[in-house]
């Protein structure tokens, strides 16, 4: 459709092309079958933009899963990680590594936290803030302290322990004996979660703003009373910024919004800019219960991640990318709210900055599809949700481009 609009840089010569039906014959043929994948492959990014291997150019509303927070291949983190990469990869955890240290530095100036642990993954992240809240506990109040109370609808990850930290049936199923020590709580309900808790319990583990689950903030009283909550029965509230955090809802991270201090926070998609790292922060008094030989990982922060990590979380916080997010995040919001009175199939809009949903009364699917015909691309969660989470640096052109598209692709319900 918006086929070679002259916005791309040429292809590099470097990018040796199969067209789309040769990649996905490949792929199908040795890559074990695990996603549902869209036929679409991706080859170059820039910005907002990707082509694909056909030569089709798209406006990026998926953005990697709420990864490429500065857009695709910012030069920033290209420049870090082309330097980096020509001086040390990887040393291990055995010896001091400079980015990571000021990685680290970084995040515990924006956050409430005072230590960070660095891993590859959000799924590694909160394996990391389970263990470390299990032990804190154990040491703290004693064994018999262990159980975790997550959230209905939640989303952390696909290890056996954060599948069954997840509070979703669907991703659990297959896969048992399941790890004990979890029990689910649906969002947004305190009487629940106070019912919940019992002598075993030892932390609170929420999203923010759900994001896998269908795009749903915590109300502002009900994280303040689970915080009320974790205070009264010594529990460590810790919350998974995963996908919200690190500029997403408009504020570096999501808990920012509330005013209300979480003990430990992980991290992951966007942190490295593209490039694969995770991070588990934690308050002074969580994070003493970590002793040397406790917890590790063999990737988690080397040199190369971090020195993306590091140019990623100083161009977010120095090219006022976070005030960007939450201008342009509003336009979204109100241009699809726009939307939902046009469209009575609409039932709700919602969510915080840059990660908005639309829950139709529908199934979503289709109009992934036919926004991906017309040059966009968008995401479905939870069936009926259509998921927005471009990269941070988008503009009010671009919604405006969006939300053309979408309308269309909206329209043409039968
Ligand atoms: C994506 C996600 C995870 C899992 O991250 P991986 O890097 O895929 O392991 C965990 N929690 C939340 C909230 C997520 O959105």
């Amino acid at each position: 459709m918006c086929q070679g609009d002259g916005s791309f840089d040429t292809l590099s010569e470097r990018v040796t092309q199969m067209n789309t039906k040769e990649i996905i014959a490949l792929s199908d043929k040795y890559v074990m079958h695990t996603y549902g994948r869209i036929g679409l492959a991706p080859v170059q990014g820039q910005g907002a933009l990707l082509r694909d291997a056909d030569g089709r150019e798209y406006l990026d509303f998926v953005g990697g899963l709420a990864v490429d927070s500065l857009g695709h291949c910012h030069p920033a983190v290209v420049q870090a990680i082309q330097a980096q990469a020509e001086t040390l990869m990887h040393v291990s955890n055995l010896y001091y590594i400079q980015p990571q240290a000021e990685l680290a530095e970084l995040l515990v100036q924006n956050s409430c936290c005072d230590r960070v642990f660095f891993c590859n993954s959000g799924a590694e992240a909160n394996e990391g803030a389970i263990k470390l809240a299990r032990k804190y506990a154990k040491q703290t109040h004693g064994p018999e302290k262990y159980e975790i109370i997550t959230a209905e609808k939640s989303f952390h990850g696909r290890t056996l322990a954060t599948i069954t930290a997840t509070g979703q049936p669907k991703y659990q199923q297959g896969f048992g004996p399941l790890p004990q020590g979890f029990k689910y709580v649906p969002f947004n309900s305190l009487e629940a979660l106070q019912n919940a808790i019992g002598p075993h319990t030892c932390a609170v583990m929420l999203e923010p703003v759900q994001g896998e689950g269908g795009v749903i903030a915590a109300d502002q009283a009900y994280l303040a009373g689970v915080r009320e909550l974790c205070n009264q029965h010594g529990l460590l509230l810790i919350f998974d910024e995963v996908q919200c955090g690190l500029g997403r809802t408009g504020k570096f991270l999501a808990y920012q919004h509330y005013g209300v201090d979480p003990d430990i926070i992980t991290l992951a998609k966007a942190l490295g800019g593209g490039f694969p790292i995770g991070a588990m922060l934690a308050k002074q008094f969580a994070a003493d219960a970590f002793v040397p030989g406790d917890h590790a990982s063999t990737f988690g922060g080397n040199p190369l991640a971090s020195a993306a990590g590091l140019a990623a979380m100083r161009t977010l916080l120095d090219d006022q990318v976070v005030e960007n997010c939450a201008r342009v995040g509003a336009y979204l919001e109100e241009k699809l709210r726009g939307l939902q009175n046009k469209y009575h199939f609409i039932r709700e809009v919602r969510g915080l900055g840059l990660l908005l949903g639309m829950e139709l009364t529908v199934e979503g699917g289709e109009y992934v599809k036919r926004c991906q015909q017309q040059g966009l691309l968008i995401n479905c969660a939870a069936g009926n949700v259509l998921r927005l989470i471009p990269p941070l640096i988008i503009t009010e052109q671009d919604v405006d481009r969006a939300i053309t598209i979408l309308d269309a692709a909206l329209g043409d319900r039968d």
